[in-house]
């Protein structure tokens, strides 16, 4: 007898710093199933999760895959297939890699909807997620602490209304840990033939390239794009010179802003959730050691100390140019020390600033005081005036209104870029 079985399959947590790359898995998973003529409905996703997630793999993505089965025994296999892959491949070794592995058949309902979003602002703990899996129906394997099941759950269940792509290509197990090998060339002329369609090729300060990892992972390199199409062309376009093992493309909600939760006045928001916060600068830029740059900013509900960090490089050049009463919208979120760290601004109203000079005399020298409350007096003609009261000199700008964001190596996988947003 015949069924319709569809079936989620969602992994997360196996990669470490060491190596590995759960992407990189669900691929072998994959090619595994094709084998047996299972093949997805869709790409395979990576979901990016909340960016302060204190045990995060290297980039906090999670993934899922849909299948389409006609017999128990398919389910079966797929099961059997996915969790051996997860106990060969991954980096059990590894202190924060604590693979999580869920299965669910049937439709993504809204309370798993839910879940996901909520996986992305917040953070949940391993009980919770379990909790759900099971209310839901959901199968669960957790390998050591299973931390991987709350992200896998939400691969599955996450409802995507932007979306990128993005190609990843896969290097030849030998080469695991040695310098990645690509003609630096092909990877401008990529960049100038895909650009904007593809993006965070090249760093923003122009001197390098962005798509390779400085990891020992499996992958060689990520170009990220709108569509399938354009970053499998752009990955036609890159030269490498050590042999590529294999490619695939991901369906991802990297550069969709999904993680930016909106209208939540600053008196509300909560440490490790991300804002877009409506606002103006209440005190000035200042340089902390480190290299940051902090400065405060006040929505008429509360006050929030936002800081450019180090890392974000030439981006502070920009944010030391803000003043006091600037408005602003700020992306970015909260860390658990309670400061906002931005990815991005948009400067709505440069405040006009000034400082308070002594008046001219009308022979055109500049008066002085003539003491306290006595007015001011011309050291040259000898002229006085009777009023204390000092003139505004407006000083110049040097930043208009317009949006400014981190270069790319600081751009946070959920975080769009700029260029996303003028489409
Ligand atoms: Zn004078």
């Amino acid at each position: 007898m015949t069924e319709n079985i569809i079936l989620h399959v969602g992994i997360d947590d196996t990669d470490s710093n060491e190596g590995m790359c759960t992407t990189y898995l669900t691929h072998i998973i994959i090619k595994q199933l094709k084998e047996y003529g299972i093949v997805p409905t869709d790409y395979p996703r990576l979901i990016r999760l909340n960016p302060f997630a204190r045990y995060k793999t290297r980039g906090n993505g999670a993934l899922s895959f849909v299948l389409n089965l006609t017999s128990r025994e398919d389910v079966e296999k797929v099961e059997k297939t996915v969790l051996e892959n997860v106990e060969s491949y991954s980096m059990f070794e590894g202190v924060n890699t604590n693979p999580g592995v869920v299965f669910y058949e049937g439709e993504i309902t809204s309370q798993m909807r839910d879940y996901a979003t909520g996986a992305i602002y917040n953070i949940y703990t391993i009980d919770y997620a379990e909790e759900f899996a099971k209310k839901v129906g959901m199968r669960i394997h957790k390998f050591k602490k299973g931390r991987g099941i709350i992200g896998a759950i939400a691969a599955i269940s996450i409802q995507l209304d932007d979306e990128t792509f993005e190609c990843l290509a896969y290097r030849k197990p030998e080469n695991y840990g040695t310098k990645r090998q690509l003609n630096q060339d092909s990877i401008y002329e990529m960049n100038d033939r895909t650009y904007p369609e593809t993006f965070d090729n090249i760093d923003i300060e122009g001197n390098y390239t962005a798509i390779e990892p400085h990891t020992p992972c499996p992958v060689l390199y990520g170009i990220r794009g709108n569509t399938p199409e354009i970053v499998e062309k752009a990955h036609n376009i890159v030269e490498s010179y050590e042999e590529i093992e294999d490619y695939c493309i991901f369906r991802t909600n990297q550069h969709t802003d999904m993680h930016i939760q909106e209208n939540v006045p600053i008196k509300d928001m909560k440490d490790t959730s991300c804002y877009r916060i409506q606002c103006k600068v209440t005190e000035n830029p200042h340089d902390i050691e480190g290299g940051h740059v902090f400065f405060k900013v006040s929505d008429g509900t509360g006050i929030i100390e936002c800081a450019a960090f180090e890392p974000t490089k030439t981006f502070r050049n920009t944010v030391r140019k803000l003043r006091k009463n600037d408005e602003i919208i700020l992306y970015g979120g909260l860390n658990d020390n309670h400061t906002f760290n931005i990815e991005k601004f948009e400067l709505l109203n440069v405040a006009p600033q000034h400082k308070l000079l002594n008046p001219l005399c009308e022979c055109g020298k500049r008066m002085k005081s003539a003491g306290k409350n006595k007015g001011f007096k011309c050291p040259k003609c000898g002229n006085k005036i009777r009023t204390s009261e000092k003139v505004k000199q407006f000083l110049p700008r040097d930043i208009k209104e317009g949006f400014y964001e981190v270069p790319t190596e600081a751009r946070r996988h959920l975080s769009k870029p700029i260029v996303r947003m003028k489409q």
